[in-house]
């Protein structure tokens, strides 16, 4: 997967520092890096049930693991400060998610298919530290992860680094092979709720990125069918795949959300100073 993804995914966000002055540095790049991982952790699921990958243990964990391994194909050439900061930033927002004060039945039930957003906060931490824990010890202490679990993020970043590419040797599709499926993208206009819809909209159709990204995946992977990614509103901040309509979506909502959230980044992380 490209470098292009980069800009594409920030634009996707219909964010570009100049139509959203509001918007700091670190606002932009929280609101990017969640932007990615959302569409990964969907695309894992998407290549999980397409291909029909093994999988053990949860697979909501394992499209986790995917997300998170895509960016790091994602960003293959350019591994430097911003990028681990993104990491840090993927791993915060499920802090955000797990600290803020939630509705009474909101919380995420401990049956859930999915892990607890303070679980996902640690294993993404975790991943992220033992991606290169010589070098990114400061994670350690930028997210409050437990030495006794730190001791072995290298061995967890190894093992998913690892299924990820025994996964690559075995799914690629060969590149004299001709693309016999592909992912359609459909844009929906966002519904009037979704602050500065149109703008996002248009941003993101502009690039024409969306497109680019459905087509690199249908280009690497012998796709068993069509399938579509539809961005679209949804009434909440929600992304999901649906694997029996083979439709992956993504909502308005989800990326004005991370725009939101982002806005408590500051707080949250001069706590993260602050503890004894
Ligand atoms: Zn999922």
């Amino acid at each position: 997967m490209k470098r292009t993804w980069l800009l594409a995914l920030l634009l996707v966000s219909g964010l570009s520092a100049a139509s959203h002055p509001e918007l700091n540095d670190e606002e932009l790049r929280f609101i990017s890096a969640n932007s990615e991982f959302t569409l990964l952790h969907e695309m894992g699921h998407l290549l999980i049930s397409e291909l029909k990958l093994p999988v053990l243990g949860r697979e909501e964990d394992a499209a986790d693991q995917l997300g998170f391994m895509g960016l790091f194909l994602l960003y293959e050439r350019q591994r430097d400060a911003d990028f681990y900061a993104k990491l840090v930033d993927v791993a915060d927002y499920w802090r955000l998610e797990w600290q803020r004060p939630k509705q009474p039945g909101e919380e995420v039930p401990a049956w859930d298919s999915h892990g607890l957003d303070e679980q996902r906060f640690y294993n993404i931490a975790c991943l992220a530290y033992g991606s290169d824990p010589k070098q990114l010890e400061w994670i350690i202490e930028a997210t409050g992860l437990p030495e006794e679990r730190a001791f072995y993020c290298p061995e967890e970043y190894q093992q998913a680094h690892h299924a990820v590419t025994w996964l690559i040797r075995h799914f690629r599709k060969p590149q004299d092979q001709p693309v016999r499926h592909r992912i359609q993208v459909i844009y929906e206009a966002p519904s009037d709720s979704v602050e500065n819809g149109a703008q996002m909209l248009a941003s993101i159709k502009a690039t024409g990125e969306l497109e680019a990204v459905a087509a690199k995946a249908s280009h690497d992977f012998d796709l068993p069918r069509d399938v579509t990614l539809r961005m679209t509103s949804c009434g909440s901040p929600d992304a999901w795949y649906n694997a029996i309509s083979g439709e992956l979506t993504l909502c308005y909502e989800r990326l004005s959300y991370f725009r939101e959230l982002a806005r408590q980044l500051p707080a949250l992380r001069r706590q993260q100073l602050e503890r004894p």
